[in-house]
């Protein structure tokens, strides 16, 4: 074994030894894979080897189709055989719901260049013949399904890697990582020692264990997983000799299965209810390749269904039932990157499909690893995605649901059950009297909207029960007054000496002078965006210190965190702190919004002196509060920073004083709803590091021309020259009795040009609203647009000026 690498892979499964063929195919030879036993030891050797294309997220998608189109690629690479057969899939519905979300997927099929079909349930038949089309109501075709042999694929990403120059070092056991003060890293074998520059933790059953070496707990656990392989079936016979095809894939939603023909017989495996975690703290070195003990009675329940859907399974015997474990993520999507504090050391592991996902991930994390950025828009894998709050306790109950609920539609008014209550602000119970609904972010509980006694939410894809409850919360916010929690909101503490020039290189704006705030956008080298935030410069404080507080979206505070670390100066002259729940936030919003405040504080807050965009520490009541004149809604309106301490003085105070205004609460959906109708764009939805400042209409707040080199520049002002290829639009979208929610095509005389980001109905102008890219070329054009969901094509009009308050005099006056 080498002594020095550039890189070590830890893991031979299938993502390893992706992430290992990325590497070498890209240039970086210098890399050596470990694996403790054979290849394949982990998962991967048992695994049922089906692929898919599809994926609620559409950029895991993209990089699940780029993985199926790597197989051949690796094959003719290494001369092994991957054994995919591209037999082509059905998805079955059961229900009309089921066939909705179907529906929005070959819509989203459309922009994404996955080739989907809707089909009749006898049209399905056709093509599947074990399916009594009677048990469903529809179905839709994907010619791009099949399965493969995970040992084969594993084998040729490993063969193509040494081919192009890594190594691979099996039967070897990494023991331990340790940093050294340089920076590098000691990877310590049972076989000697490797000094590499980076480390990769793909080591998927194990990752844990890999984690822990470096004092890291990742959110992964792995559950219990079975299939069943039948004996021989005059049916498979029958059609393999009729149409010299295989049988194809079929996923059957509402009754949790997944099938495909292996050999004579069938392979049916199941995602079942009661699924059952494994090793759930440790997992023992010595497992690796013995099955579990299989459960036929916990699978039961769900193989009764499918032997309803299929009948030719009721005459078929079982040859053998396969049970082994594999690892989930909280929300079941991979962790991949960088971990923040931890530099040169990376994961890839929580990969559940690995056969669909392992070289999207391998792809993104080598691009990662040579360029600084993954290349596309991952976020959904990020392993920044979750924070410390995400224990192991947590960790356990969240992927139980994910695995009972992996083939559950997932409304877009639906808030999961486990891992709740987790993270709570002072007034929590002041807001659920008053019936907040609660939705998590980030581990926190965020009112959504406040429903009436005995009203919930009925799940559903169209308009629902709080609509007329969230229309009352937004006449609120727009004719009286508002107030709503905004703890979810990361908030960033900048000191030192060093802060503003830091903060001028790291931002792509114009700093504000003291007392006053700004929109920030936060550009990556190549000119696209990292971040959105507002920045307050808050000069120089008793202590005669300088201080800027930032705030920015809640889900990427670790992800931002990691960046702003990445980029700190090594002379410590810069300290940025998340600020978390230390620090708490109310907002009041509408046109007696400054009634409110005056009521409540001896500060001026008359508009002369207290201008938009303001920013000051003022007493409110007898709590010290930082209140900064601006709101999301895009009105007169004011956000309100404190320590939890005096949240609920603070709220009672404001309620108080707002009774005689007319004061009400409002959740996000409310929120939503109004910042629609002024085109406010938010992080992760319109602004996404795939999107340039010119194209995401945020060149307003890029100052080109400072002095400051500051990250991104130079690609900024190349995008300003060129005009980027997208721009961001908002769209009114005649819309009867459903919304877009996200993800949704967008057509321009009759072809798919774009995409929504996101939208909803703005209650206040009573129109439904979509926000999403097109392209800059037809951009200006007001006509010929139309917005497809729910299987139905709408016509959309661009609104280029903003519902409410075009011309912003609510917002300043
Ligand atoms: C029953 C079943 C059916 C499945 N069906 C499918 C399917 O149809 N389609 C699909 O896409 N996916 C399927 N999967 C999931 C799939 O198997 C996983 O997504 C995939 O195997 C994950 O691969 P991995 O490389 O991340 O992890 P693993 O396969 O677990 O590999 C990790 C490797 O790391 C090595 N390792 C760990 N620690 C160390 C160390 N300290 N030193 C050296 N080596 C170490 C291990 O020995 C192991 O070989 C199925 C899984 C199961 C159990």
């Amino acid at each position: 074994m080498k002594s020095h690498a550039r890189v070590v892979v830890i893991g031979g499964g299938v993502v390893g030894c992706s992430v290992l063929f990325h590497l070498a195919r890209a240039g970086w030879t210098d890399a050596v894979l470990i694996e403790r036993d054979e290849l394949t030891s982990g998962s991967t050797w048992h695994a049922a080897g089906g692929m898919h294309t599809i994926n609620g997220d559409p950029n895991v998608a993209k990089l699940q189709k780029y993985t199926i189109s790597l197989y051949k690629e690796i094959e003719e690479l290494s001369g092994q055989a991957t054994g995919v057969h591209l037999t082509g899939g059905v998805f079955l519905a059961a229900t009309e719901a089921r066939m909705d979300w179907l529906r929005n997927m070959v819509a989203k099929g459309r922009y994404l260049g996955i080739e989907l079909e809707e089909i009749s349930p006898r049209e399905a038949a056709e093509l599947m013949p074990l399916i009594d089309p009677g048990q469903f109501v529809g179905a839709i075709h994907n010619k791009e399904d099949g399965h493969l042999d995970p040992s084969g694929v594993t084998h040729a990403y490993a063969k193509a890697a040494r081919k192009l120059g890594a190594e691979i070092e099996r039967f070897t056991k990494v023991e331990d990582i340790v940093c050294r003060p340089d920076g590098m890293w000691r990877v310590i074998t049972n076989k000697g020692e490797v000094v590499a520059e980076h480390v990769v933790n793909a080591g998927g059953l194990w990752a844990r264990e890999v984690g822990r070496m470096v004092g890291l707990e990742l959110p992964v656990l792995a559950m219990e997983h079975m299939y069943l392989i039948t004996e021989d079936m005059p049916e498979v016979a029958a059609w393999n000799k009729k149409t010299s095809t295989e049988i194809m894939h079929a996923v059957d939603f509402d009754g949790e299965l997944y099938l495909r023909q292996e050999r004579g017989g069938m392979l049916m495996g199941t995602y079942e209810k009661a699924g059952k975690p494994w090793s759930e703290q440790a997992t023992p070195w010595d497992f690796g390749h013995e099955l579990l003990e299989p459960d036929i009675d916990r699978i039961a329940p769900s193989l009764e269904v499918g032997f309803r859907h299929f009948p030719a399974f009721q005459n078929t015997g079982i040859k053998q039932i396969i049970n082994g474990p594999f690892t989930f993520a909280p929300d079941g999507n991979p962790l991949v990157g960088p971990v923040r504090g931890l530099p040169g050391f990376w994961v890839a592991c929580g990969v559940m499909a690995g056969f669909s996902q392992g070289g999207g991930v391998g792809l993104a994390l080598s691009n990662w690893m040579m360029n600084g950025d993954p290349g596309a828009d991952i976020f959904a894998m990020d392993v920044a995605r979750y924070g410390d709050w995400a224990s192991m306790a947590y960790t356990n109950t969240k992927v139980r649901e994910n695995y009972s609920r992996r083939f559950s539609i997932r409304f877009p008014n639906e808030e999961l059950p486990a891992g709740r209550r987790l993270k709570t602000t002072p007034i929590y119970d002041c807001l659920a009297q008053r019936g907040a609904q609660f939705g998590s972010a980030y581990g926190l509980e965020v009112p959504l909207w406040y429903a009436p006694e005995g009203v919930r939410d009925e799940f559903s894809w169209r308009r629902s029960t709080d609509f007329e409850h969230v229309t009352a919360e937004v006449k609120t916010a727009r004719e009286r007054v508002g107030l709503s929690e905004i703890s979810s909101f990361a908030k960033y503490k900048v000191t030192g000496t060093g802060a503003g020039a830091w903060l001028d290189r790291l931002l792509a704006c114009k700093l504000p002078a003291a007392g006053r705030m700004t929109l920030a956008p936060m550009l990556k080298e190549d000119g696209r965006l990292i971040g959105d935030f507002s920045l307050a410069n808050l000069g120089a404080g008793h202590n005669g210190k300088a201080e800027w507080f930032i705030a920015g979206s809640g889900v990427a505070e670790q992800y931002h965190m990691r960046w702003f670390e990445r980029h700190l100066p090594a002379d410590g002259s810069v300290k940025i702190e998340a600020l978390g729940l230390s620090r708490v936030g109310l907002s009041i919003a509408g046109p007696r919004a400054r009634d409110v405040l005056a009521k409540v504080t001896h500060a001026d807050v008359s508009p002369s002196a207290f201008k938009f965009m303001d920013i000051g520490r003022i007493d409110i009541g007898m709590a010290s509060c930082l209140v900064g004149r601006v709101s999301y809604t895009g009105d007169l309106g004011y956000e309100i920073w404190m320590a939890p301490e005096y949240q609920r003085h603070v709220f009672e105070i404001l309620l108080a004083a707002g009774e005689e205004f007319g004061i009400g609460l409002f959740g996000s959906r409310a929120l939503n709803a109004l910042r629609l109708e002024k085109n406010y764009g938010s992080w992760a939805r319109e602004y996404r590091p795939i999107y340039g400042p010119l194209e995401a209409g945020l060149d307003r707040f890029v100052a080109y021309a400072k002095p400051a080199e500051f990250i991104g520049k130079k690609a900024a002002v190349a995008e300003r020259a060129s005009g980027g290829k997208l721009r961001l639009r908002s769209f009114v979208v005649e819309a009867v009795d459903a919304d877009v929610i996200g993800d949704e095509p967008i057509w321009h005389n009759g072809a798919v040009r774009g995409w929504v980001t996101s939208g909803g109905y703005a209650h206040h102008s009573g129109v439904s609203v979509a926000m999403g890219y097109v392209p800059k070329e037809i951009a200006d054009e007001s006509d010929g647009f139309e917005i497809e969901f729910l299987g139905r094509r709408h016509a959309a009009r661009m609104q280029s000026v903003p519902l409410f308050d075009g011309n912003q005099e609510r917002l300043r006056g």
